[in-house]
């Protein structure tokens, strides 16, 4: 736990910190809230949620829903289709990368309890691996690991994800957890985001209209591999450059804020005010006008 927190840079904990102190961070919200009416819907991005943390993800989960409303496939379509917001509380969508054995077994339960949908995004060869070589598999395609089991699975299952795909969101994080650098091929770009989705949707016997970039980092973005996500007829996609998402925002540039389990009450808050918004703001800028 101790060596988690430190994960956090001491910056962000110090101004998360500060935030607090002076309440900004739930001046922020309110704000963001009375802004847009109400009408805009935050995403957020967890990774590993091993049971060790589950009581921190619980407590989050219970800030979460104090503040906003659950965010199904079918809410996001019809914000989209009407312009319009139909809850009450802003909306959030609660989506956790990479596929490990521990959002299914831990998030999915706490999930359900507090009434959101997941939204998880798996690479497709990750999930396909014999548990005896996953651990290789993460450490070699930067999958952070984040617990370990007596039969060394550490990716979720096909049959976990089928069965968690009736009530849940599972979209497509590219075959091989690939970042969309300016060397990858054409070809691989078809197999990541085209061909990776097209196997899952049989592996789950149902449509995936979700893609989810890998990495974040602001080469890891390419028109050509946009271009590939459009011609894919993805409805979604998801980045993690930080903004509300309202009727106006282009559907294939959805973005997130990285949240993770370990994360204090504060630094949630604070990364989930609009502040981190700001910070984004020149990289969002360009990373949106070269996927547009
Ligand atoms: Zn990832």
């Amino acid at each position: 736990m101790e060596m988690q927190a430190s994960r956090i840079p001491k910056s962000k904990r110090l101004l998360a910190r500060a935030f607090e102190v002076t309440k900004l961070s739930h001046a922020l919200l309110k704000a963001q809230a009375l802004i847009t009416r109400g009408s805009y819907i935050r995403a957020i991005n967890y990774h590993g949620t091993p049971k060790s943390l589950a009581d921190g993800l619980e407590e989050q989960l219970r800030f979460f829903s104090r503040h906003f409303s659950d965010v199904s496939y079918n809410d996001l379509e019809s914000f989209f289709r009407s312009g319009k917001w139909h809850k009450k509380k802003p909306g959030l969508i609660i989506s956790f990368d990479d596929g490990l054995r521990s959002n299914g077994e831990v998030a999915v339960p706490l999930l359900e309890k507090y009434g959101f949908t997941g939204w998880f995004f798996v690479p497709v060869a990750f999930i396909d691996s014999p548990p005896s070589e996953q651990l290789a598999f993460a450490r070699s395609h930067q999958i952070v690991p984040d617990e370990s089991y007596a039969d060394g699975r550490i990716a979720m299952s096909w049959e976990e994800l089928r069965e968690m795909s009736k009530r849940h969101v599972v979209g497509c994080h590219t075959r091989t957890h690939r970042r969309m650098t300016a060397e990858v091929s054409d070809e691989e770009i078809e197999d990541e985001i085209v061909h990776a989705r097209d196997d899952l949707q049989e592996k789950l016997g149902r449509k995936v209209y979700v893609y989810c970039w890998v990495g974040g980092e602001e080469h890891t973005y390419s028109a050509r591999a946009a271009r590939a996500i459009r011609r894919a007829g993805y409805r979604f996609a998801f980045m993690t450059n930080n903004a509300p998402i309202t009727a106006r925002t282009n559907p294939l540039q959805l973005q997130r804020t990285n949240i993770e389990a370990f994360f204090s009450l504060d630094v949630v808050r604070f990364q989930i005010s609009g502040a981190m918004d700001l910070l984004y703001t020149g990289k969002r800028r360009r990373v949106n006008r070269l996927t547009a």
